[in-house]
């Protein structure tokens, strides 16, 4: 089983928490650590760090990650154009999101 590198916990689906691997980084990172990193080091507020965290660290769907998260599927294709836009105005870059903290 998988553990986060960060908190050691293992993935629970059940428990909302996924644990994956960002492309460039082989270590293993959960999706809480991961959405806290991203709300703490970049300009994305916490839910929308939260929707990111798993799209980057899972294969899920859209329809996956609204189940997961417990959100509408609209909430979830909101948040992530919103995040796309931040990262278009120059408010959050795709190396920062990528790279941030990952040291
Ligand atoms: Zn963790």
């Amino acid at each position: 089983m998988t553990e986060c590198s960060r908190c050691g916990e293992a993935e629970d689906v059940e428990d909302g928490r996924i644990v994956g691997q960002l492309d460039h980084w082989d270590r293993a990172v959960c999706n809480r650590c991961r959405a806290t990193e991203l709300a703490d080091h970049t300009a994305l507020v916490r839910e929308e760090a939260e929707v990111k965290a798993v799209r980057q660290l899972s294969e899920y769907s859209l329809d996956d990650i609204a189940d997961f998260l417990d959100l509408d599927r609209s909430t979830v294709k909101m948040k992530l154009r919103v995040v796309e836009k931040r990262i278009n105005k120059g408010q959050v870059t795709r190396e920062t999101l990528l790279s941030q903290n990952l040291g």
